[in-house]
């Protein structure tokens, strides 16, 4: 296989899956976008094989790709919205918990007859979706119209006054009316207080640290697709610059569309890092960027900017080349990158 691959180890990952879900209160595993490097329907399988009865898709046309490998409650994270015409059949599938953020279209909805499984979304720091707290009175009187599932809580990542946040939100959502609260960001003990302390059923969303908190289980690599011997002087690449030094232009795959340069490039990234490039007089004081694969033992820096599904990285004369075919280590973050391919069994690179 030529191309961007993870290298899981499954039973380690597996074991994995099996802690969070011990530790965590009535876990809900969210499969979306690109299903964290894995693929919406590798983690829906996934979720069904852990014995989940619900998980949390972002949009409603994930739906139908999760729902064949599974079969429970599916939540659609991102707000209910009338125009879409799929967010509106959905809310007659039985399977499928839409979440509301608007009072309008609460409303909408409990008028509709047909009682659709709602969550009612409460708007928290971020500021992203949700009733404000003086709202949630109204929306409490029209959810005997509704099949009421409870309350979406989705807290910010990082934030020192969080902790006090979630309780404050849920107490006033569960004062307006009683029901089960579906948190996201918010550590599995204090959901779990929050429960017993407000008297209602908790459910934690989680994502990243449930598919991806074991990095050492995984290995991500790139093939090397070809290697070039440059002499000083030389062009090369779209932009036809002149080649940092002797040495080889190796070509590797992972481009734009595996998310590789997705990610700040770490050698420049802050202007006293960049500062230092200078001093140093290293390759990021000529604009460039430190690339994502590491050739014979280090990190090396990008030619040019990546193309869409390999880049060209430059090796300084002295180092080793690859042979192509080879497999390098590339560092992607998993929550932004799209590989080629997942193969389980022991981790390489
Ligand atoms: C994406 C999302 C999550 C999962 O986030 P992670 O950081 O990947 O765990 C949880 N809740 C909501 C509302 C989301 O949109």
């Amino acid at each position: 296989m030529t191309g961007v691959t993870i290298h899981l180890d499954e039973a380690r990952w597996q074991e994995h899956l099996a802690t969070v879900l011990a530790d965590t209160p009535a876990l809900v595993p969210v499969v979306k976008g690109h299903g964290y490097g894995f693929g919406l329907v590798r983690l829906a399988a996934e979720s069904r094989r852990i014995g989940v009865d619900t998980i949390a898709v972002g949009m409603a046309s994930e739906v139908g790709v999760v729902s064949g490998p599974f079969s429970g409650d599916v939540v659609v994270l991102q707000p209910y919205e009338p125009a879409d015409n799929l967010a509106r059949t959905l809310t007659k599938d039985p399977h499928v918990l839409t979440t509301v953020s608007r009072l309008d279209d609460l409303r909408g909805l409990a008028a509709q007859g047909h009682r659709p499984r709602v969550l009612v979304e409460v708007q928290t720091s971020m500021r992203r979706h949700g009733l404000l707290p003086e709202e949630l009175g109204q929306a409490a009187a029209l959810l005997d119209d509704v099949t009421f599932e409870g309350w979406s809580i989705h807290l910010p990542l990082r934030q020192e006054s969080r902790d006090e946040e979630a309780g404050r939100l849920a107490r006033a959502a569960v004062g307006a009316r009683p029901g089960t609260l579906w948190l996201s960001h918010l550590p599995a003990d204090h959901v779990r207080r929050l429960g017993e302390e407000l008297g209602v059923p908790v459910r934690a969303r989680v994502g990243t640290r449930l598919w991806l908190g074991d990095a050492k289980g995984r290995a991500v690599t790139a093939t090397v697709l070809d290697v070039h011997p440059v002499r000083k002087g030389e062009r090369a690449g779209y932009r036809g610059r002149v080649v940092p030094g002797a040495g080889w232009v190796v070509v590797v795959a992972g481009g734009t569309s595996h998310g590789v340069g997705l990610e700040a490039p770490t050698s420049a990234s802050t202007w006293r890092q960049r500062a230092t490039a200078l001093a140093t007089g290293s390759l990021g004081a000529a604009g460039r960027a430190l690339s994502p694969f590491t050739l014979d033992g280090r990190k090396r820096w990008f030619l040019e900017p990546p193309h869409m599904q390999s880049s060209q990285v430059f090796l300084p004369a002295g180092a080793t080349p690859p042979a192509v075919g080879d497999e390098v280590p590339v560092e992607l973050r998993l929550t932004i990158a799209t590989p080629d391919a997942v193969i389980m069994g022991p981790t390489r690179g």
